[in-house]
């Protein structure tokens, strides 16, 4: 039983009062089919909003079994609607981008029915109101007759015993108002059914009680046939919503409406590109920094760790195998010096520097692999702006201060961000001949002769020196003959003496004798025999490289372990002051908040704009029971759905650029250290910024009643 007792209802608009309805008193029972006919504006729809519970009344009271209403909440109302009132439209309300069969099953899922139980009643529901061929066209492409036919079939998936229609064929030519007016009245045994209608002449033959309004008042209340008064309203069974139905809703959601997907599928991805990007150049600024420099070493190559061993032994061939299975090294350079290695080529136009290039090369860009000891090649940036790289191929160099010549014979070019300087590849023999030269220079070597230390001696080989002997100069030392000479030589790692005797003396025209080319006075020549003795020492100190700057902190753990004092180039250079680099991590943090603030705010804008048009969507989840959090959850699942599924291509995209696959530099610049952690970070941002998206259009949603959100549509 539903009853009014001197209901009235005002409306509030722009300060002034308007009558909706003025002490309406009504009694509606089970069985019965209630026809409301009256004027335009004589209160008819407000009085079923009132019944149906879709607005509230001021004054009276309305009794829902003989229970009062005036306290309800809106929670109660809405339970209210859940359990007895399903609404038919002059429009229809429909969700459009729903085919029919979807339109009947968003009643049942809002009823807390699952998916897979529907089926059966659904196509029973389609079959009864005559629509079988139609059951999966969009309800857009339906004629106003099938609409409400399939209104009419949604409410009676509901299964509410009261059925509240407003002008059900208001919108309808004379015969589909006919057939609309026949179903409402086949479906409407053991249902109140309340009908407003101008086709007073079709429904007068249906209708147990005509009821004419004017007004805002009931000026008429005809009982054309009695029906028994005791049935109750039955409440129909109704649990929440499940969590799959939810998630099937929010599914489907974000896909049915195509222009919307592209377009929410491009702001995600938008997104998603710009919180990567931002994310790389962080890591980027981080690893790849290379402002550092320093007076000891030449090789400032971040990715390099200098390594000897703890108590300043050799390294063994051991220790190098075991080195070299260190998953994440790049390459090893055995003889340290020669990273620090500073090469001046001269011809007679052209002087080129660099330091050496120490890893395989396998091919070249320009000319071809040296094939002899002094062919070369040069490495440089390939879009140098000094160098013309056609000019400097197969040219002869010196090798400055020796009489060494090369010819440049290949050209790589490295483009790759660490590569800052120009450098060279030299054939293993002529870095060993080099590494001879250079290997005094490494140490502290001092002379004595006669227990005298002088000074600025520099000691070279002579292949015609005898071993345990030396030539000096007779400039210097002309009656030195048979006297002994002590070389000291000495650094961090050893200190040792070595005895010679001075065999003999060279000037400028006798040196020949010794097979060199005179250069000055200063120089002891001796043999390599002892040369290598004095100097070549097995390798003390050598440098790994690291494929990536991001493992360089486990590859230095990983040598420690095994025993190996590890020296990181990128913490022993001198780079930008420490508050500087404090701030510019305060600025990052900065950045970072305000670009996804600033995101928020542009993705919430544009989506505000695109999902203008689903208010009409959600108040029909509304008309069909559902509540604010039902409606937000259902968003939600929507959003996630299209954040994850962009970001899931966008990942797949950026897989393939790395695999080489799909050949864009910038993308392939922008995940070079980005690691999968940083990739769910990512993706954990953007959950929260659809989550905060959701929440703030779920409040608007529910701002406005039903009913006004669907005149506001139309
Ligand atoms: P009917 O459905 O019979 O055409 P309504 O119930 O819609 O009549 O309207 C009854 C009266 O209440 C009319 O005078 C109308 O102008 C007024 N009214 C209805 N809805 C509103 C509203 N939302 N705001 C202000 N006045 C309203
Ligand atoms: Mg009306």
């Amino acid at each position: 039983m539903l009853k009014l007792k001197n209901v009235s209802k005002y409306y509030y608009q722009n300060g002034v009062v308007a009558k909706g309805l003025s002490n309406v008193n009504l009694e509606l029972h089970m069985g019965e089919f209630v026809v409301i006919t009256g004027e335009s504006g004589s209160g008819k729809s407000t009085l079923l909003n009132i019944l149906s519970g879709l607005d509230s009344y001021e004054d009276g009271e309305m009794y829902i079994n003989g229970e009062e209403t005036s306290h309800y909440t809106e929670e109660d109302y809405l339970n209210y609607r859940r359990s007895y009132v399903s609404n038919i439209f002059q429009n229809f309300n429909l969700v459009n981008s729903y085919t029919v069969y979807e339109n009947i099953e968003l009643a049942l899922l809002m009823n807390g029915y699952a998916k897979g139980d529907v089926k059966d009643k659904i196509l029973d529901l389609i079959d009864k109101v005559g629509l079988n061929k139609f059951k999966n066209t969009k309800a857009s492409k339906l004629s106003g007759g099938q609409k409400q036919r399939v209104a009419i079939a949604r409410c009676l998936a509901s299964d509410t015993p009261i059925i509240v229609a407003d002008e059900p064929t208001g919108s309808l030519d004379s015969d589909a108002s006919k057939s609309i007016l026949e179903i409402l009245h086949n479906v409407s045994k053991d249902k109140l059914v309340i009908v407003v209608t101008h086709n007073k002449k079709e429904i007068e033959k249906y209708a147990t009680r005509l009821i004419k309004m004017s007004d805002g008042r009931i000026i008429e209340n005809k009982v054309i046939e009695e029906i028994n008064k005791d049935g109750e309203l039955k409440e129909v069974s109704n649990k929440d919503i499940t969590y799959k139905s939810k998630f099937l809703l929010g599914f489907r959601n974000a896909f049915n409406i195509p222009v919307k997907f592209i377009l929410m599928f491009m702001i995600f991805l938008l997104i998603s590109i710009t919180l990567i990007s931002n994310y790389s150049a962080f890591k980027v600024a981080q690893y790849e920094e290379n402002y550092g420099y320093s007076r000891v070493f030449y090789n400032t190559d971040n990715k390099r760790i200098i390594i000897n061993k703890n108590n300043k032994e050799l390294f063994t061939d051991e220790d190098y195998e075991q080195i070299k299975n260190i998953k994440d090294i790049d390459y090893l350079v055995k003889e340290d010096l020669l990273n620090d290695y500073e090469l001046y080529l001269n011809s007679d136009y052209l002087y080129l520097n660099g330091l050496l290039y120490l890893k395989d090369i396998d091919k070249v860009s320009l000319g071809r692999i040296p094939k002899e000891k002094n062919e070369v090649i040069f490495i440089g940036n390939k879009n140098s702006y000094y160098l013309e790289y056609e000019d400097i191929l197969d040219k002869e160099y010196n090798i400055d201060g020796t009489d060494i010549n090369v010819k440049i014979v290949g050209i790589l070019y490295d483009d790759s961000y660490n590569n800052y300087t120009n450098k060279f590849y030299l054939p293993k023999e002529l870095r060993d001949e080099l590494l001879e030269i250079e290997l005094p220079f490494y140490s502290n070597v001092s002379v004595k002769i006669d227990n005298q230390t002088i000074s600025d001696l520099q000691i070279k080989i002579s292949e015609k020196v005898p071993e345990g002997f030396a030539y000096l100069s007779d400039f210097f030392f002309k009656d030195y003959q048979n006297k002994e000479i002590n070389i000291n030589n000495q650094n961090i790692y050893y200190n040792t003496d070595y005895q010679l005797i001075i065999k003999d003396t060279y000037n400028m025209e006798n040196i020949k004798k010794l097979n060199v080319t005179y250069e000055n006075d200063n120089i002891i020549y001796i043999s390599r025999e002892d040369y290598n003795k004095i100097f070549k020492k097995d390798n003390y100190q050598s440098s790994v490289f690291v494929k990536d700057i991001s493992v360089l902190k486990n590859v230095k753990k990983e040598l420690n372990k095994m025993g190996y004092q590890t020296f990181l180039i990128r913490d022993n250079t001198t780079r930008d002051s420490e508050f500087i680099n404090k701030l510019f991590n305060v600025l990052k943090v900065i950045v970072t908040i305000v670009l996804i603030l600033t995101l928020f705010f542009i993705a919430y804008f544009l989506i505000r704009i695109i999902y203008k048009s689903r208010n009409s969507y959600y108040a029909t989840l509304r008309s069909l029971g559902s509540s604010k959090k039902v409606c937000v959850n259902i968003l939600m699942n929507e959003m996630f759905t299209l954040a994850t599924f962009t970001y899931g291509l966008f990942i797949i995209f950026l897989y393939l650029v790395q695999r080489n696959i799909i050949n864009l530099s910038y993308f392939k610049d922008i995940t070079r250290y980005v690691k999968v952690i940083d990739y769910i970070i990512v993706y954990l941002i953007l959950l929260l910024l659809s989550l905060l998206i959701s929440l703030r259009y779920g409040r608007k949603i529910f701002k406005n009643s039903i009913i006004k959100t669907y005149k506001e549509e139309e």
